[in-house]
């Protein structure tokens, strides 16, 4: 009866401090101080409007040692003071990535209808694993996938996919497809064969280590001036490697390279591809959602003939950071390398028409990426995500002839929105270190300067500065702020170097 009886009190002091946890008086309350999920939303509510105004770019070297001061502890903080931390490590310092003058690496934005959808994911915290727990949040992302798979233009009946964190475990999982398809074992591996073209993505030779594979052979496959695989290359270094008892089993293209959006002949590759019975793999990671253009589908034509297809609705369709895709023709080919019984899943009913991505991922419990993509889909429909990606390929054929005007070198003509440029004034022709140092020069003065933010690329040993337009907050306005300060900093270069001359 003591024992009954403490246990009981012990209980009540347990609920009283744990249902702290529950809180929605606190986040919600509508008298005395701001309710914390007002704090949030009106920090978010000035974010946005102050945006166009915010830099691209501020170097930060304060904020981490910040945070430092902040450790996990017993007691709570008051949300005021939690909330000028955040402000203080979020707003204008580091990277903004929301920023439409972010023109590096490949931007995305974030909607912010997306960030409605991930709230609403993790209040409700649905399920979206099996489809027999959650199946309105399972249906929801096979439907995203089954969207996507038809943009690809793959066969409705067996092909399928699904949401993953990003393109570098998406082309992880089609990788491992592909290997246990073509039965790439230990044994083999060896003598197994892996094709790409130099400007594959690096997660692509990262994704093949993860996967057991780092000791196949890999061959680069040549590439014309334009950055594109070479195909007739790629057949002949199949020839001779089968010659060689060699065993070709995977080649992969690239659907808009992150250097310079080049694409790889698609067709002619999959003709190669089904003829030596190699799996082709297409990242399209940042190149897929241009299938959303008629540009796009016209230059990306052949892509419905490859095995697996990787596109990042965090970079073409302007979601936040984590949103990924792998879809693949034969849906059964995720399920061979994935699926799994556990003892304690025994009451899922095996449901024969609606996969679950824990039968075709490496995953259980997961984010239910579906709703943050779903949400802005419908909010918005198609027509404004088709008009900006056709006007980010503009913006960058626009970049491309006006940059040329300010005396820059280009790389080839940008085949979707990321380009690559450099400055190459007359005395220094031929110095390639002098030339990259003056490139790295210019770089640093852009992004000292942090309206826009850029990047750069080595090619062959030469520096290059790479635009990448693919924030759906990126107009004109960007691009001609770009181009003005090259046009600055390239004249003062000039006047330095005369005065040099003269010294
Ligand atoms: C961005 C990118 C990746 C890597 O994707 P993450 O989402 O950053 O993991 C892979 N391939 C290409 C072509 C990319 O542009």
């Amino acid at each position: 009866m003591d024992t009954l009886s403490s246990l009981q009190n012990r209980l009540q002091e347990l609920e009283f401090i744990s249902r702290k946890l529950e809180q929605p008086d606190e986040a919600f309350r509508t008298h005395g101080s701001e309710p914390t999920a007002e704090a949030a939303f009106s920090y978010a509510r000035e974010f946005l409007s102050t945006l166009p105004d915010q830099k691209a770019f501020v170097e930060d070297v304060t904020t981490p040692k910040l945070l430092q001061q902040y450790p996990v502890q017993d007691e709570p903080r008051p949300a005021d003071e939690v909330f000028s931390v955040l402000r203080k490590v979020f707003d204008n310092v580091s990277l903004n990535a929301a920023s439409g003058g972010h023109l590096a690496y490949i931007p995305g934005g974030g909607l912010y209808y997306a960030s409605l959808g991930d709230y609403l994911a993790a209040v409700t915290n649905k399920y979206s694993t099996v489809f027999y727990i959650s199946p309105a949040a399972v249906k929801m992302e096979n439907l995203l996938i089954r969207w996507m798979c038809e943009l690809v233009g793959y066969p409705a009946d067996k092909s399928g996919g699904y949401l993953t964190s990003g393109g570098s475990l998406a082309n992880l999982s089609a990788i491992v497809a592909a290997r246990d398809a073509k039965q790439v074992k230990a044994e083999r591996v060896p003598r197994s064969v892996v094709y790409f073209t130099h400007q594959v993505h690096h997660c692509v030779l990262k994704d093949l280590r993860v996967a057991g594979l780092a000791e196949c052979v890999i061959r680069e496959v040549p590439m014309t001036d334009a950055y594109e695989m070479r195909a007739e290359a790629l057949q002949e270094m199949i020839e001779e490697d089968l010659r060689n008892q060699l065993y070709p089993w995977l080649v992969v293209a690239s659907a808009g390279s992150t250097d310079v959006s080049a694409i790889d002949p698609l067709n002619d590759i999959a003709d190669i591809a089904e003829k030596y019975g190699l799996w082709f793999h297409v990242d399209a990671a940042y190149g897929g959602f241009f299938l959303l253009t008629e540009t796009g589908r016209k230059k990306m034509k052949g892509i419905h003939r490859a095995d697996s297809v990787v596109m990042d609705p965090h970079k073409g369709l302007f979601m936040p950071y984590g949103t990924g895709a792998v879809i693949v023709k034969d849906v059964q080919t995720l399920w061979r390398s994935n699926h799994f019984d556990a003892n304690y899943m025994q009451d899922a009913i095996p449901y024969h028409d609606e996969i679950s991505p824990a039968d075709i991922s490496p995953e259980l419990s997961r984010h239910f990426r579906g709703l943050r993509v779903w949400l802005p889909l419908q909010l918005h429909g198609l027509k404004p995500f088709r008009a900006a990606l056709e006007e980010k390929m503009l913006l960058t054929q626009y970049f491309y002839h006006e940059v040329k005007k300010l005396g820059f070198e280009t790389g080839p003509f940008p085949e979707l929105s990321v380009m690559i440029y450099r400055y190459v004034p007359e005395h220094l022709k031929g110095n390639t270190a002098a030339i990259n140092e003056l490139n790295a020069r210019i770089l640093k003065k852009v992004n000292a300067d942090g309206k826009v933010f850029i990047s750069s690329t080595s090619l062959n040993g030469e520096y290059w500065l790479r635009l990448a337009v693919l924030s759906f907050r990126t107009h004109r306005n960007h691009i001609d702020y770009l181009l003005q300060l090259l046009k600055k900093i390239t004249e003062e270069e000039k006047l330095s170097e005369t005065k040099l001359h003269k010294a």
